[in-house]
């Protein structure tokens, strides 16, 4: 397993795709039950300080991976650890291509149903021999809550990707994780909409550059109030740097 630090207490692993990948195949074949992977990013950083309970969750998972580039840049900053960058889209797209290389099954619960039907069309052409044993939208009621994890379980699914968006889908997967027999679930957020079209991802250009956070604040300029916490973040970790001991 990948080491583990602390940004501003919060838990990161450090890996990079090729590692986060390797951890993953050990968890799919390793013997314990809904191994968590969640996306550790500025955002999230500073949700998790006003949120004990996320928090503690977050400390739980099996792999907490750099989703940025300003997870990456703390890390960096504060413990001069090697890391580099691992986008959740782009890590559950690498697991849709591992899943269909090595015959792994994966169910898709999240999204609305445009949105969820859509993005596995995309997956399953992208990824030939992707095995897509079931999906669901996120907007099943809460008393089909029993049936749904009756049919991810008969489904045979060893990865659920979850798509319900923070903190929703780490609540749901705290309430019913431990009676799923997937191996690994990861949330991923928005991220089929993003595979869909439905939200726009920042062309490669602006992604190479690490401005992936400014090209998503001029198309959805609403977005202020979540960005307006990098600057927040960034004066946080230099002030653990340069102010704490
Ligand atoms: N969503 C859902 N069920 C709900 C509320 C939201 O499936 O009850 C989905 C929504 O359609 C979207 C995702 O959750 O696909 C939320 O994406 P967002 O970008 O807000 O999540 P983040 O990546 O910021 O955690």
């Amino acid at each position: 397993m990948p080491e583990r630090i602390k940004i501003l207490g919060v838990p990161l692993d450090l890996v990079d795709m090729k590692g986060a990948l390797v951890t993953a195949d050990n968890l799919i074949n390793g013997s314990a039950n809904s191994n968590c992977v969640l996306a550790v990013n500025p955002e999230k950083i500073i949700a998790l300080h006003q949120d004990e309970w996320l928090l503690d969750f977050f400390r739980k998972a099996a792999l907490l991976i750099p989703d940025g580039i300003g997870a990456v840049w703390a890390a960096r900053t504060l413990s001069g650890a090697k890391v580099g960058r691992v986008p959740g889209a782009d890590l559950m797209q690498n697991l849709c291509a591992l899943a269909a290389k090595k015959g792994y099954k994966v169910f898709f619960y999240g999204a609305k149903e445009e949105v969820s039907a859509g993005a596995v069309d995309i997956l399953e052409q992208r990824y030939p021999g992707l095995e897509v044993v079931g999906r669901r939208n996120g907007f099943v009621q809460p008393t089909e809550m029993d049936a749904l994890v009756n049919q991810i379980n008969a489904s045979g699914a060893q990865i659920l990707f979850i798509a319900l968006g923070s903190p929703r889908q780490e609540k749901w997967v705290a309430q019913y994780g431990v009676r799923l027999q997937v191996k690994l679930i990861q949330g991923i957020g928005g991220t089929l909409d993003t595979i869909t079209g439905h939200v726009k991802r920042a062309p490669e250009f602006w992604q190479r550059f690490n401005l992936e956070w400014f090209y998503r604040l001029i198309n959805e300029p609403k977005r202020i109030t979540r960005q307006i916490k990098l600057p927040v973040f960034s004066l946080m970790v230099i002030k653990q740097k340069f102010f704490s001991r």
